[in-house]
């Protein structure tokens, strides 16, 4: 159970980060509609989870099957049934576990995991909206493709029959100007929608940098602080 403080925290919070998303659209003259709102519910509950479920939040985001797992399983069973987005590194051997309950998994940053997240969907009958996540400085130990690859990533995933190519996605460099990051991104964007005119989405933006992201032209910002509060220190 969700006590009812948290719950109006809670929706104080999405409240505020709501706002904060129109008014970062309009400052940049685009339609607020036009970007979507991921909660990341990563180190919170799954009673967190549930209640921005219940408070009209359908976007959830996790980075770590082991936790997202059993989160998506206990939501299933309540009958709350959130779009679950995957955001974090992910190894091969979780593909299979991640493709049973993520509908978008915006971290694919190398064929073999591409290859492996396909097969997975088919063998589970569904079909995953994938992102490329870029490496906007080339440190790829971060997650990410380098940039130089990007085209051949989606080319791969726009080939693969259980995927469905959507766009890219990368998180600001350590000590990079996030305006100069995302304007790399839009680039990487163009290339990928060079693949797949449709495949036009952009996840780009944390609790820190998401007015910078809506500038530059993200369809999608990953948000967990500005909405479930600090986190404690991960492991
Ligand atoms: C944790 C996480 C976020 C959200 O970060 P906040 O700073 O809490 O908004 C976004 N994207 C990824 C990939 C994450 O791991």
């Amino acid at each position: 159970m969700t006590t009812r403080s948290r719950r109006d925290q809670l929706q104080d919070n999405l409240n505020r980060t709501r706002e904060a998303i129109v008014a970062a659209s309009s400052d940049a003259g685009r339609a607020s509609d036009s970007v979507r709102l991921i909660a990341v519910t990563k180190t919170f509950p799954a009673a967190d989870a549930a209640a921005l479920v219940d408070l009209g939040q359908a976007d959830l985001g996790e980075n770590r099957d082991q936790e997202a797992a059993p989160k998506a399983a206990e939501l299933a069973a309540q009958g709350r049934e959130p779009v679950w987005h995957f955001v974090g590194r992910l190894q091969r051997n979780k593909a299979r576990s991640v493709a049973s309950y993520a509908h978008w998994v915006h971290s694919v940053d190398r064929v073999p995991l591409a290859d492996a997240l396909d097969a997975a969907a088919t063998a589970h009958g569904r079909r995953l909206n994938a992102l490329v996540q870029v490496s906007l400085d080339g440190d790829v130990s971060r997650g990410g493709t380098p940039v130089a690859e990007v085209e051949a990533l989606a080319e791969r995933i726009a080939a693969a029959p259980s995927l469905v190519l959507k766009g890219v996605m990368a998180v600001a460099p350590l000590g990079w100007e996030p305006g100069k990051a995302f304007a790399l991104l839009a680039e990487c964007a163009e290339k990928v929608r060079s693949v797949d005119p449709a495949a036009a989405e952009v996840s780009a933006g944390m609790s820190g940098d998401f007015a910078a992201a809506i500038a530059a032209g993200a369809t999608m910002v990953r948000l967990g602080r500005n909405v479930l509060g600090e986190r404690e220190p991960m492991a």
